[in-house]
């Protein structure tokens, strides 16, 4: 199999799953309570949260242990604005946002809050300048992601981030894209709040890490025992938290190598796509994530490529992973100016360190001949 859906999930490394497994049998205990099997489990716990802030430039006491980059999105979202609801209502974030942070938001808008979308344009990137003019008195937070899942692009956190702070409005970034993947130093990026997920950068399903910069108060949505101060309540998934630690080592002293590699390959992977017939790149090559590719190919539809490619051993991907099982337009698509038809002709391909060259060439040359054999049948290619 050759996998290009690094940003739907990443297998587990090896190294991860050994630092993981003591935690399972040995070292049982429950955190919470005093005698040696649940100090052992507090233990790794609190290790793999200093791994995790050190990722990330934070300091320990400011990491909180989620069970996924869906539940840090809502942690911070529903946090600040539940805790602000008197001074304002307005919440400010983008047409691109992955379904854990837009979902969120809608839900809000139930409940009085008012949203503001910016525009991200063709090159798939908000504007600043639209930042500064959506900003009212009302506004108690602004949430934008770093990078984006579908196309890889690279918002202007950092800028955002210094308005944020000269207005006194919290920010919130939804990292999972880029965590891992490129630097990310909560300080560089003026964040507030930062969400990553651990099974995006070689750790295991359903454990995160939400970032809450220190002496930022948040309104708790999930209600009991009181775990990650009162913002996480339940006993901790101790493993699966263990699991995140390692790979946010491996991922911090692995980083520099990997993006010179995926930098190579997607170099590779472009130019080999690009030199068929009608093909064009979704959003802003120069400010994009080194392993993520998404093409349009005009005349095709991207699912029965998908399918062409899994015949052939090669996972990729349509839209995202979660929009993919619905007919609807990617939104994220449609914000950078893309009409259904186009929208459906859009394939993924997201890199990872363990691809090769060999692969990006079989890939290549496996697209082509698919893409010469839809077309073939393809009633908007041929009526062009
Ligand atoms: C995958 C993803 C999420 C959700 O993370 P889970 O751990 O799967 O809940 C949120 N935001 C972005 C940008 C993602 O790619």
């Amino acid at each position: 199999m050759i996998y290009m859906d690094h940003a739907a999930t990443t297998p587990v490394k090896e190294e991860v799953v050994e630092a993981m497994e003591p935690y399972f049998t040995k070292y049982f205990g429950n955190p919470s309570t005093i005698y040696k099997v649940g100090r052992e489990a507090k233990k790794g716990m609190e290790e793999a949260r200093e791994k995790v802030a050190d990722l990330i430039g934070a300091k320990v006491d400011e990491i909180i242990f989620t069970n996924g980059g869906t539940e840090s999105d809502n942690m911070a979202i529903k946090g600040v604005t539940l805790r602000n609801k008197d001074k304002g209502n307005h919440i400010i974030t983008s047409q691109i946002e992955h379904p854990a942070v837009a979902e969120t938001c809608a839900f809000l808008e139930k409940f009085g809050f008012e949203i503001t979308y910016l525009p991200v344009y063709s090159e798939g990137i908000v504007k600043v300048e639209d930042l500064k003019e959506a900003i009212t008195d009302k506004t108690i937070l602004i949430t934008i992601m770093h990078v984006n899942s579908e196309i890889g692009t690279i918002q202007p956190i950092s800028e955002i981030g210094k308005i944020a702070k000269k207005k006194g409005i919290a920010f919130h970034t939804d990292a999972v894209q880029s965590v891992g993947k490129i630097p990310v130093n909560v300080n560089d990026l003026n964040v507030d709040l930062l969400s990553m997920s651990s099974h995006k950068l070689y750790g295991p399903k359903g454990v995160g890490a939400l970032y809450v910069r220190e002496g930022l108060r948040l309104e708790p949505f999930i209600h009991g025992g009181g775990q990650e101060k009162n913002l996480n309540s339940g006993t901790e998934n101790v493993a699966g938290m263990v699991g995140l630690g390692k790979a946010a080592e491996l991922a911090k002293r692995e980083l520099d190598n990997n993006m010179k590699h995926l930098s190579n390959l997607k170099e590779k992977l472009v130019k080999g796509i690009l030199a068929i017939e009608e093909v064009y790149l979704n959003g802003y090559i120069e400010k994009m994530v080194p392993g993520t590719a998404n093409f349009r190919f005009i005349g095709i539809e991207g699912e029965s490529l998908v399918l062409l490619l899994d015949g052939n051993g090669i996972a990729a991907a349509t839209g995202s992973a979660c929009s993919s099982k619905k007919l609807k337009a990617s939104p994220v698509l449609k914000a950078i100016g893309l009409d259904v038809v186009d929208s459906h002709g859009s394939l993924r391909l997201t890199l990872g360190p363990e691809n090769t060259e060999k692969e990006v060439e079989k890939v290549i040359e496996v697209i082509k001949t698919s893409v010469e054999k839809l077309r073939l049948m393809s009633p908007i290619w041929n009526s062009r």
